[in-house]
């Protein structure tokens, strides 16, 4: 495996700190320490910024002067997607599905949205249920018959080249805990797309880490959530150069804190954004990062963990509270002295 094989165009701030968290750790009975991917800092950051130094550099390499890409209303990926071709000088255009049904007027125009059309993306609506990829096919077409050279990303930047970001944290998270002398017994975050977590199981297998990752599932039911890493995994594994070195019992998912559906926020992942913040400071968002800690919360409470060094891998995300304000009620925090 040699990562700098493939063209890479920095986005980033990397490292990511990879930082202890007493406070927390002291509440779940573990020791966690947090990789901090809600710092990659492009457009606040995220987990796509990783993916999108590898997408965005293969964009440029192909002559592209504008990027394409979808996901849900208030997605992180097209928030950080718009931001690159800003940054690269691209046109971008975004569609955006209505997986929620949601009618706030902040859920809709503010959050990643408005970031999205800060940056100069133009965005399209439309209706859950969707064929998103025909669409995106159908808008690309459209754009290069106006003579655009139009360079089309995945939802989420989940294809084998958006997952080698993710070979790159599993590279940089192993020299930060062998420079820390840490021992890490497990890994966990929010999966939804695939390629966080397909990316991260690659290069821990490629490097022979030994570390078991454990996706807490955003959407899909677990079978169909690890049959998707499987998948991008394996073909990211042929793309790197070392085929076949993921094993089936290497990707493991856990759907039970999807809740009654994407974008739709738990009453646990509310506890979790509710924990991480008054206890450490750490801001989650409601679609992911909070449905992964409050997996993460819910298996140390019930003894998974016990005695083990727990890294949890934060994605990212803060933005979409804004678009989500409504999910909280905050009233009481309004005092007179
Ligand atoms: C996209 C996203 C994820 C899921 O990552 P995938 O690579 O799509 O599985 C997790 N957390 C946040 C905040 C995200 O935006």
């Amino acid at each position: 495996m040699h990562l700098s094989r493939f063209p890479r165009t920095r986005l980033a701030h990397l490292p990511t700190p990879l930082e202890p968290m007493p406070r927390l750790s002291r509440e779940l009975g573990i020791d966690l320490w947090i990789k901090r991917d809600d710092c990659t800092w492009l457009s606040t950051g995220g987990n796509k910024t990783r993916k999108l130094e590898f997408l965005m550099a293969e964009a440029e390499a192909e002559g592209a002067d504008m990027v394409m890409t979808q996901g849900a209303t208030q997605s992180n990926h097209a928030r950080q997607t718009a931001a690159a071709a800003a940054r690269l000088g691209m046109g971008c255009h975004i569609l955006l599905e209505d997986r929620t049904g949601y009618n706030n007027a902040n859920y809709n125009n503010n959050g990643n949205v408005l970031l999205d059309h800060l940056h100069g993306a133009t965005t399209e609506k439309f209706p859950g249920g969707t064929d998103m990829v025909a669409e995106m096919e159908r808008a690309a077409e459209k754009k290069r018959a106006e003579g655009r050279k139009v360079y089309v990303i995945p939802g989420g930047g989940s294809n084998p080249t958006g997952a080698l970001g993710y070979v790159n944290c599993a590279i940089e998270l192993l020299a930060q805990a062998n420079e820390a002398g840490l021992v890490i017994d497990r890994i966990v975050h929010a999966t939804g797309s695939s390629g966080t977590q397909a990316g991260l199981v690659t290069g821990l297998c490629a490097m022979n880490a030994g570390i078991p990752v454990l996706g807490i599932g955003t959407r899909a039911p677990r079978e169909k959530q690890e049959q998707m890493v499987y998948d991008l995994a394996c073909r990211t594994a042929e793309k790197l150069g070392c085929p076949g070195v993921v094993g089936r019992e290497d990707v493991v998912a856990n759907s039970d804190y999807v809740g009654q559906g994407y974008g739709l926020p738990t009453d646990a992942g509310i506890e979790a954004i509710r924990m991480f913040s008054e206890l450490e400071g750490i801001l989650l968002d409601p679609v992911y990062s909070a449905k992964g800690a409050s997996g993460l919360i819910d298996l140390a409470r019930k003894g998974e963990f016990a005695g083990q060094t727990v890294v949890f891998l934060h994605t990212g995300g803060s933005v979409g509270l804004f678009g989500y304000d409504f999910a909280f009620d905050h009233a009481d925090r309004w005092v007179s002295l």
